[in-house]
């Protein structure tokens, strides 16, 4: 094992506070990377496990055990706070009591966000003693609402999953394999288990999972079509008691229009800007029971690391012979770049973003050189043709566009594919293209008419990957189904079902000398498989996060590999074996390409920045930093 990495105390700037231990194991099995303790002064009791979520240095602390509540989670944010004086904003993340009404469908497992209106700021505090007895809620303060920082990320988010879905089931099934024990106690519990009774309807006999209880007096809800928890966002109220009687649940929420009952965050909102995210483990009334919680803390967490991926982070990582540009402020106007490919000699990046264009950057200077607009939605991926002249975007609009790349014109529009287009390539004549779409088909296309050649179909999900072998005979295409699928271009045939990964298959590639196929994962691994036989060869582990992007030397010898973890690694093909990890990016890396001559290696990442390396030595040549930016 590697020792873990220590950082400075000022280098944290999240923090994540938890109640119960369940709500801490949850956030710890978020992380992606462990970090070394740090030094605290003798008044800060607190216990912090301190780690990496994506790109952000992240300090969590659970209130002490057996002590949860309004001031308990006050004294553990302010130590926090002195402790960590980075820290930008907090996350309040566990499990609360849900206030299912007509209006909100809120089931067990379901997320509830805080947020503002205009006249709260998304918690409101109530004392239970003083109002429930009096026969009506007063509400004691309206808090302080969350740091601009997390409203702007919650829109960001928002948009992202109306056009796609949320991630909440990768960050989970991340989770049960890394820590395989963990599904015992936090799996979803089975739907029937998942009861809501009339609110006037008390549970009478103390058996914790209402076997006695009147099914006659459950509330008659339409069955979900899937298992995916909802995310709502309201207003979450916040007491010193826990909340357990329907009638009174259903009275606060008719005075107060509130979603969930929670116990912490008002203790801490007005000290520590934060953000209240709650997975609903029970129904807040006298039915509720333990069974929903483990689940319910996890959907928590996994919506808190997803909201963490739209925030851009500010780690920064000392790196040697940097040559550099300082104009970094215009970083992250452009909202998500989604997918970045370079041309084959490596000149040029296309990067894909939401904003619906598509831009091509000198890789050297990081002047922009075209922008090609035209798609409805945002571009989900782009390719170069193998003599440069043309690119290629997918798009949530359905279609793909190919475009020239000196001139930035629309060359060819392919429509035809159901749902957004994921995935995208070029024959190595250009007289093809390859799509990959969430319709779960692969098509393939002639690039001057724009005429369907072939569907590919035999995927169970969104295919994610596709890529032509150098002979232009084989099509590989890799899906969320874990699987990837080599095909005859020309007859449409599936040859192989390539199985292994555990996770989702991000990208294939094929090595020029087209004996191998390489697929990259949310299981963080590149695998590398016999492209004739289909046979799997060498499972390339390391990498910490999902593997974003692949790609082989021009001599078929090396494989370069760029994650989510921040790093590129040089692999041997032949063998397997890891040879250099290049590390110095401060965002994920999005695209990785071998220059013509094989001797450097150029990534790219989110935030924009272009690293060349010597491909021998792994040293870093030169660093375009924040220099990609819009004009
Ligand atoms: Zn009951």
């Amino acid at each position: 094992m590697n020792s873990l990495p220590t950082l400075s105390h000022k280098d944290y700037t999240v923090g994540w506070i938890c109640a119960l231990p369940i709500e801490m194991a949850v956030a710890k099995a978020m992380l992606d990377e462990h970090h070394n303790r740090l030094s605290q002064n003798s008044y800060d009791h607190n216990t912090y496990t301190l780690g990496r979520i994506g790109r952000h240095n992240v300090v969590l602390a659970c209130l002490p055990a057996g002590v949860i509540g309004l001031s308990s989670a006050a004294r553990v944010a302010s130590q926090m706070h002195q402790t960590f004086e980075g820290i930008r904003f907090g996350l309040m993340v566990g499990i609360g009591g849900g206030v299912p009404s007509k209006e909100n469908d809120i089931r067990l497992g379901d997320i509830v966000i805080s947020e503002p209106t205009e006249r709260s700021g998304g918690v409101i505090q109530y004392d239970f003693g003083k109002t429930v007895q009096e026969g009506r809620f007063v509400k004691i303060g309206s808090l302080n609402k969350p740091p601009n920082v997390l409203l702007t990320a919650i829109a960001d988010l928002q948009s992202k999953h109306k056009m796609e879905g949320h991630e909440l089931q990768r960050y989970l099934s991340d989770m049960f394999r890394r820590y395989p024990m963990m599904d015992a106690e936090f799996a979803r519990p089975d739907v029937q288990y998942d009861l809501l009774y009339n609110a006037e309807y008390d549970h009478i006999i103390r058996d914790a999972m209402c076997l006695q209880c009147d099914k006659g007096k459950l509330v008659d809800r339409e069955p979900r079509s899937s298992k995916d928890p909802f995310i709502h966002y309201g207003l979450i109220a916040s007491g010193n008691q826990v909340m357990r009687h329907g009638a009174t649940r259903e009275q606060l929420r008719k005075e107060l229009d509130v979603m969930c009952f929670e116990m912490e965050a008002a203790g801490l909102m007005d000290e520590f800007p934060c953000l209240v995210i709650r997975g609903i483990c029970d129904y807040a009334d006298s039915h509720k029971n333990k069974r929903w919680q483990g689940y319910a803390a996890a959907t928590a967490a996994a919506y808190a690391k997803e909201l963490l991926s739209v925030i851009p982070g500010n780690l920064e990582v000392s790196t040697p012979k940097v040559v550099e540009t300082t104009n970094t402020s215009h970083q992250g106007r452009l909202g998500h770049i989604w997918a970045m490919a370079f041309s084959p000699d490596g000149n040029l990046v296309a990067s894909a973003s939401k904003d619906e264009t598509v831009r091509l950057w000198d890789s050297t200077t990081g002047a922009v050189r075209c922008m090609l607009k035209g798609h409805s939605k945002f571009v989900r991926a782009v390719a170069f043709s193998l003599d440069g002249k043309l690119v290629a975007s997918a798009s949530g609009d359905k279609t793909v566009r190919l475009w020239d790349s000196t001139t930035g014109a629309v060359r060819c529009m392919l429509k035809g594919h159901l749902h957004i287009v994921r995935a995208v390539a070029f024959s190595p004549d250009s007289k093809l293209v390859a799509s990959g779409s969430a319709d779960k088909t692969a098509r393939l296309w002639d690039s001057a008419t724009g005429a369907v050649r072939c569907i590919f179909e035999g995927h169970l999900d969104i295919v994610r990957g596709v890529a032509f072998s150098p002979d232009g005979k084989l099509v590989a295409s890799g899906s969320r189904d874990m699987m990837v699928k080599l095909w005859d271009s020309a007859t449409g045939a599936e040859y192989y079902t390539l199985k292994g990964h555990t996770n989702f298959v991000h990208a294939v590639a094929f090595s020029p000398d087209g004996k191998l196929v390489a697929s990259i994962s949310d299981d963080k691994t590149v695998r590398l498989w016999d492209s004739a036989t289909g046979a799997a060869l060498h499972t390339l582990e390391g990498h910490s996060d999902f593997v974003f992007a692949v790609a082989f030397s021009p001599d078929s010898k090396l494989v370069a590999s760029g994650s989510r973890d921040m790093m590129v690694k040089l692999w041997d093909s032949a063998t397997g074996a890891a040879l250099h990890t290049l590390e110095g990016h401060s965002d994920f890396v999005l695209a990785v390409v071998f220059s013509p001559d094989g001797k450097l290696v150029a990534s790219a990442s989110e935030n924009r920045m272009v690293r060349l390396w010597d491909s021998a030595t792994g040293a870093v040549r030169y660093t375009l930093k924040g220099h990609l930016d819009p004009i």
